[in-house]
């Protein structure tokens, strides 16, 4: 076994142990309330979005109704949440998409999804990992954070280069866990500030910890 799938599984493992049941922290029934959650979690925490949702999906049932919302009221709907302005104007005009040229479903491939208002590479990453388990890593902070620090990226790399280098590290069945993982694991331990270094199982690994 080579030095470098070792680190990976100890990582992987040691992690695991951490949080074993890192999972999506967004809550959904439907596939366009999990796609309307991850574009309004940018920039947010997802305490905030669901706080947010818990009402805004008791009030728009259908992704037509978000099509056929009022553009000031789904502002005002969401307002609680950093962005609102561009996030209502990027939920409606893609709800609007969905239900003229999808039959009111939401797709299950890059493509089409990164052609949605308001959806970019890492939205697109969460929603087909989540909802259809299409094997997929997606970069947001806290998995940059810790991909840079455990030395799996540079840290000039930009989100696209560290998925690509993550895609090499791990083996394509670990993808959706391994994301989850990282996001755990920086959000809850590796924070940006005041890391917990002290009991950091992987600390061998890191590149400069905090002690
Ligand atoms: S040693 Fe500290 S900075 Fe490094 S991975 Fe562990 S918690 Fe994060």
């Amino acid at each position: 076994m080579g030095t470098k799938i070792k680190k990976a599984d100890f990582i992987y493992d040691e992690i695991t142990k951490l949080f074993p049941n890192a999972k999506c922290e967004l809550n959904y029934r439907k596939d366009y309330e999990l796609l309307i959650a991850i574009m309004l979690s940018a920039q947010t925490t997802d305490i905030s979005v669901n706080k947010v949702t818990e009402t805004l999906f008791e009030k728009y049932h259908s992704v037509a109704d978000f099509a056929n919302a009022e553009l000031k009221e789904l502002e005002n709907d969401i307002r609680r949440i950093g962005l609102f302005r561009n996030k209502s104007k990027n939920v409606k005009a893609m709800a609007e998409i969905i239900v003229n040229d999808f039959n009111l479903t939401i797709p299950n491939t890059q493509v089409e999804l990164e052609g949605l208002p308001g959806v970019g590479r890492k939205t697109a990453n969460v929603f087909l990992a989540e909802f259809y388990r299409i094997p997929r890593i997606a970069v947001d902070t806290h998995v940059s954070r810790v991909s840079k620090r455990l030395r799996f990226a540079k840290e000039t790399d930009t989100p696209e280069k560290i998925e690509e280098k993550l895609k090499k590290a791990f083996p394509k069945y670990k993808w959706i866990s391994l994301h989850h993982k990282f996001i755990f694991f920086g959000r809850y331990f590796c924070k940006a500030k005041k890391p917990g270094c002290l009991h950091c199982p992987i600390i061998k690994y890191c590149k400069n910890p905090i002690i």
